[in-house]
């Protein structure tokens, strides 16, 4: 009762400042030295489960931040190296926390973007980026292409804003069938449920998602980083199973 009400009163803002609030006294609840959060830096004594299928040891009692958020962030600190060095970037569909840490980097030239959050910088259609070709070296863009409804169209537009040897890191939710799901008469928010589970998706990804990538332009590597750590080292990050970062950078005009 009392949180539709809330959202119905309260502006975006105030919502985001409240649910802070509750993440962060819930983070005291379950401090501990069992496992730890890269991306708030705080110790607890579990992860929290999360999802429909309820996977255990999943979210960040403080921070709110999943397997794969931790992931991308020891990717970007270890392989990146974005704490070192100068780049313009830009963040697709900011998570707040990943977004207060990239922001503070001075070394970053950080702006993020979204169609409708109150956290991002930009208000933008990835369809359709208002920023200038070749003007970023790194691109970050998360469980976001499934809900675009051209994603060809942002792939492209991901491309151009991209300067030659930058690197757009992609995370996706991928089903295990081979090819990716679109329903042609899947149209209207309740269709949408329907077919791909979720009213606000436009497909389901399959496992040719590295291939439709590459397909507008890229080069695609996929990175399981979570192997890279032993499996203690997992557990206690927090990493998950399987979790896929794909990398891809531009193919050369004339290479292609
Ligand atoms: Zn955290």
């Amino acid at each position: 009762m009392l949180l539709p009400l809330l959202k119905k009163i309260l502006p975006a803002n105030a919502r985001l400042s409240l649910r802070k609030l509750f993440w962060l006294s819930r983070g005291w609840l379950y401090l501990g030295n069992k496992v730890f959060c890269p991306l708030c830096e705080g110790s607890f004594r579990t992860f929290l489960p999360f999802g429909n299928e309820r996977r255990l040891q999943a979210l960040c009692p403080r921070c709110h931040t999943l397997e794969r958020h931790r992931l991308l962030w020891l990717y970007l600190q270890e392989q990146v190296r974005i704490q070192e060095r100068a780049l313009d970037a830009l963040h697709m569909a900011p998570e707040p926390i990943l977004q207060k840490r990239l922001r503070n980097l001075l070394n970053l030239n950080y702006r993020s973007a979204d169609l409708t959050s109150p956290v991002a910088m930009d208000q933008v259609d990835l369809q359709a980026l208002p920023y200038p070709s070749a003007s970023f070296d790194l691109v970050l863009c998360s469980h976001v292409l499934a809900h675009v409804p051209q994603d060809k169209q942002a792939l492209q537009e991901l491309r151009r804003v991209l300067r030659p040897t930058g690197q757009l890191l992609l995370q996706a939710r991928l089903h295990p069938q081979e090819k990716t799901l679109e329903v042609a008469h899947a149209l209207t928010p309740h269709q949408r449920l329907q077919a791909y589970g979720q009213a606000d998706r436009f497909r389901n990804y399959g496992q040719d998602f590295a291939r439709r990538v590459a397909a507008q332009g890229f080069k695609v590597k996929e990175v399981e980083y979570a192997l890279a750590r032993t499996p203690e080292e997992q557990a206690r990050l927090g990493l998950g199973k399987g979790e896929r970062i794909f990398v891809a950078t531009p193919v050369a005009y004339e290479a292609q």
